[in-house]
């Protein structure tokens, strides 16, 4: 059973319910969002029933919930969730595109970078400075300094930075340094510590699906997270891994529908981690985007030859220029607008586009 509160709810209500749960024995969670407060029953539901609580002050309705996750199903809450980035939506009619390097590397290069990503028409700019890299001896991230780096290049043109997370002790770290979205990667989906605590911030976060997870594990993976009161969860299809071997990982477009039904949280493709080459960028994308994707996370690098992380599937800002154009007929054509009207613009404080090409 979840009941869910009336936005302006307090304590008094609050606490009215949770009494009313454990009278008839069973457990409560309370997930306390920015928006509204959710509370869950856990335990034998069959002894509760909707009417019980909605006759309750403060409370807007009540529901039996089927499937294992709860605050994240669909089943409860119709609307598709539109997850805001600095006035940015994820999740309605726009796609979003965030672009970036793989990982932060000099100031020039994420200058570039984040001029490409800008003048492609991206609404927010990725880069890893804390990278999980298969080999402890291959280049693990310019760390702090690197997330410097892009909030820097990022903020010339506006663009709200996305940088994955993966140790729980860099947190706060990111959170004074302002990052807008914080990324869990594919390793990391079932760090179930590391998703309570990002559970208990107000960030919106980019879950990206484990290589080798099921649609229901990802979705108790983001559950770990709306549970915490953290309710701003965008998931991300990174292909995963199967038997075949002649591409870097499979781009699972059917878990683009399957958790459009599911769930109400808004849903976007990395297809550079999924081809994991430059030239299958461009029909993966593509592919997202008329299957109903939100968004999408690509890479791009100035010089892909010499990047320092995932040089095969970086594409140049030419590319990535035309790659826009392309995605925008597609997003047309299944009546959307790739990056939209919405969301404040900021004017860059120094236009510095390098020549795109
Ligand atoms: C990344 O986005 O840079 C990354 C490491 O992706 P994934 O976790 O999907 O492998
Ligand atoms: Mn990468």
């Amino acid at each position: 059973m979840i009941v869910v509160m009336q936005p302006d709810a307090g304590e008094t209500p609050i606490a009215a319910v949770e009494a009313k749960i454990r009278a008839e024995g069973l457990g409560v969670h309370v997930s306390r969002g920015t928006e509204r407060t959710l509370i869950g029953a856990i335990g034998d539901e069959r002894k509760l029933s909707p009417a019980m609580f909605e006759t309750l002050p403060g409370v807007e309705r009540a529901m039996h919930i089927l499937k294992p996750y709860k605050l994240v199903a669909r089943e409860w809450h119709k609307a598709s969730t539109i997850v805001r980035v600095r006035g940015i939506p994820i999740g309605g009619e726009a796609v979003q595109m965030i672009a970036g390097p793989c990982s932060v590397e000099t100031e020039p290069q994420m200058r570039a970078a984040a001029a490409a990503a800008a003048a492609g028409g991206a609404r927010l700019m990725r880069g890893g400075a804390f990278k999980p890299r298969t080999s402890p001896y291959a280049f693990q991230g310019a760390g702090l300094e690197g997330l410097k780096l892009l909030k820097d290049a990022a903020a010339r043109y506006g663009l709200p930075i996305v940088t994955e997370l993966m140790d729980v002790r860099m947190l706060d770290t990111f959170l004074r340094e302002g990052v807008d979205v914080i990324q869990i990667g594919t390793r990391n989906m079932q760090n179930f510590d590391l998703l309570k605590e990002v559970g208990k911030v107000d960030v919106p976060v980019v879950l990206k699906r484990g290589m080798s997870a099921a649609i229901g594990e990802w979705l108790m993976a983001a559950e770990y997270i709306a549970a915490g009161g953290n309710h701003r969860i965008v998931l991300c299809e990174r292909g995963i891994r199967t038997f075949e071997t002649a591409y870097r990982n499979v781009l699972d477009v059917t878990a683009i529908p399957m958790l459009k039904r599911e769930t109400h949280l808004p849903v976007i493709v990395d297809p550079s981690h999924a081809g994991g080459k430059a030239w299958l960028v461009s029909a993966l994308a593509s592919a997202a985007v008329a299957a109903g994707a939100d968004g999408l996370l690509v890479e791009i690098h100035p010089n892909p030859p010499q990047a320092w992380c995932d040089a095969d599937q970086a594409l140049t800002p030419a590319e990535f220029a035309a790659l826009m154009r392309k995605l925008s007929a597609v997003a047309e054509a299944v009546g959307r607008t790739l990056g939209g009207a919405e969301g404040p613009r900021v004017e860059p404080a120094q236009r510095e586009d390098l020549p795109i090409g």
